[in-house]
């Protein structure tokens, strides 16, 4: 067996421990007979898994009581339409564009309402988080939107956007458990698992009580209705269970590992080798201007497409795999989620010195 450094942007690189950990389990479940995906979804012992589940994921990221967790499924691009027909009651939000999930984000909501371009970053490729410091929000709207960590872009907000009184909501799907994080700022947060917490299948909803209501936008779907999955606990219909099953052995690696205080030392360490090393680079550079620069999501450029196309080749061919940038955007991206180990990180800079050196 040899496993690569899988620098993909999602779905991504999970814990060794944790594979190792389902592959043991996965013939006879703690007894069971049976593996996690043939079991019912009522039955005791599973119930045990996604309670233990919400139980880990409440400890991390200290959420308080008067937020609901729900483990959906759908993706988080299912949650661009969620959003507004759970909370678009005055049919008007505030969307702020950083990039590609934020403009899909706004599309959908414009579907179902007015929503507002409070600021973007589109005039430079999305290479910046823009000032929200004094955004136009006005008292008429929903709630405002962000996506905080941008995947493709490799930007993170450093600062929450002031939103003047009104309810924030964020994708965080890419940097979902890589720090912690204040849930009492926002109203909702949700976020895909397959970059940073598990596999593709699942995303996690963390969303204010109050905001729990049954009154939705008209024709919004049974399913996509939080009220449901809320009253059901995540048991309405079959949920993704394996899925989960793996999310709540992340959860519990995480906090083996110290909980989200030490990830998130863990991923300054991490992302401070790789930008060191870009920003003294006379072959790459980094895209991103240095304040809003993501911990988890790194693109850089030689400037020559030939080049990028060859370092890719050459980086694959010694066990650095997925380096290719977004095809929105080309150039490289290392993806280096909680998973991707420090050495992988070294490793790869160790490579990429290597190429300099042979490419001056
Ligand atoms: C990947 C990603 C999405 C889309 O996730 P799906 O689960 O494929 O729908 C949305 N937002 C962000 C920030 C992402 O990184």
């Amino acid at each position: 067996m040899s496993r690569v450094f899988n620098f993909s942007a999602g779905p991504a690189v999970l814990p060794e421990e944790v594979l190792r950990e389902a592959a043991d389990e996965m013939l006879d479940y703690k007894g069971s007979g049976m593996s996690v995906m043939e079991m019912s979804h009522r039955s005791k012992v599973y119930d045990d898994i996604i309670k233990d589940a919400e139980k880990d994921l409440r400890d991390l990221l200290n959420i308080p009581d008067n937020y609901k967790v729900l483990f959906l499924q759908g993706g988080a691009s299912q949650q661009f339409a969620a959003v507004p027909m759970n909370l678009m009651k005055k049919k008007k939000a505030g969307y702020i564009l950083t990039g590609q999930w934020a403009k899909k984000a706004y599309s959908e909501a414009k579907m179902y309402g007015e929503a507002v371009e409070l600021a973007s970053s589109a005039d430079k490729t999305f290479s910046y988080i823009p000032d929200v410091s004094d955004l136009p929000i006005t008292e008429d709207m929903d709630y405002v939107y962000i996506c905080e960590n941008n995947t493709i872009y490799g930007t993170k907000y450093k600062t929450l956007p002031n939103t003047k009184g009104i309810d924030l909501v964020a994708d965080v799907s890419s940097c979902f458990l890589s720090e912690p994080m204040d849930v009492t700022k926002y109203a909702v947060i949700y976020g895909g698992v397959q970059k940073n917490v598990g596999p593709a299948g699942v995303v996690i909803d963390i969303i204010r009580e109050d905001l729990i209501t049954d009154d939705v936008l008209p024709g919004t779907p049974t399913m996509l209705k939080w009220k449901t999955q809320s009253d059901n606990d995540s048991l309405y219909n079959t949920p993704p269970c394996y899925g989960i099953y793996i999310c709540g052995k992340v959860f519990k690696w995480l906090k083996a590992m110290g909980g989200l205080g030490e990830m998130k030392k863990r991923n300054e360490e991490k992302a401070k080798i790789l930008y060191d090393y870009l920003d003294q680079s006379s072959l790459f550079k980094g895209t991103v201007v240095k304040e809003d620069r993501s911990l988890m999501n790194v693109p850089f450029v030689t400037g020559n497409e030939d080049l990028d196309k060859e370092f890719v080749a050459e980086a694959t061919k010694a066990g650095f795999v997925n380096l290719k940038g977004h095809r929105t955007v080309g150039g490289m991206r290392a993806s280096i989620y909680n998973a991707m180990p420090k050495e992988g990180v070294e490793k790869l800079v160790e490579f990429m010195e290597k190429f300099e050196e042979s490419h001056k």
